[in-house]
């Protein structure tokens, strides 16, 4: 079985965990840099980026979570994850740290006050099984993707979603997966399993 972390600095690991024992991995909180060099993928939680970032240069993961990625270690990073791991962030903090590990531009904080939390069906490439109900929780959208970066889904063109409409939340650039909504908060893994084959192929 495959040993899967959950960086465990600051948001909501505990329901990563929980998703990732469903999916017959062995499922890890990471804390430590000796703690992240037996994992065979890493999952980055929903929270704060910002703290998060921080905290990744005060526990001295930083660098070698950038090596290990550098290296090709598959990655999921659920909103404030997917912040993490991309090359630029839009409205970030000066000082916000970035894994860059997809070539993508993210708007932090992107859909703004009308629609700071809101919830879809979302359909997503690569998930069988019918559309994702995507929760999204002061989340990024992904305002531009390099050449590598295939894109999972967009925001459905329902007037409900207004602004969001067409947006980019789901992306796939090698074996690094990102999205910009929580499906550790609904109890579905499609979206974990698809993470975790991607392990298994890697
Ligand atoms: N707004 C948060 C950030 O900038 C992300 C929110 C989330 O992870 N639900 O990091």
């Amino acid at each position: 079985q495959p040993v899967i972390g959950v960086l465990a600095l600051q948001g909501d690991v505990r329901e990563h965990l929980v998703s990732l024992a469903e999916c017959d991995v062995i499922a890890r909180p990471v804390r430590r840099p000796e703690e992240l060099a037996e994992v065979d993928g890493i999952v980055l939680p929903g929270g704060e980026s910002t703290t998060m970032s921080r905290l990744l240069e005060t526990f001295e993961l930083l660098e070698p979570l950038r090596k290990r990625l550098a290296d090709g270690l598959p990655a999921y990073g659920s909103c404030a994850g997917m912040i993490l791991l991309a090359g630029t962030v839009v409205d970030g903090r000066p000082d916000q740290q970035q894994l860059a590990a997809v070539d993508m531009v993210v708007r932090r904080n992107a859909f703004g006050r009308q629609v700071d939390s809101f919830e879809c069906e979302l359909p997503v490439a690569g998930v069988d099984g019918g559309p994702v109900h995507a929760v999204f929780i002061r989340a990024p959208w992904v305002e531009s993707v390099g050449e590598g970066v295939e894109v999972l889904a967009r925001v459905p063109d329902i007037p409900a979603n207004g602004a969001a409409a067409g947006r980019i939340v789901a992306v796939r650039q090698g074996s690094v997966l990102a999205t910009a909504f929580h499906p550790e908060l609904t109890g579905d893994e499609r979206v974990h399993r698809l993470f975790v084959e991607t392990v298994r192929a890697a």
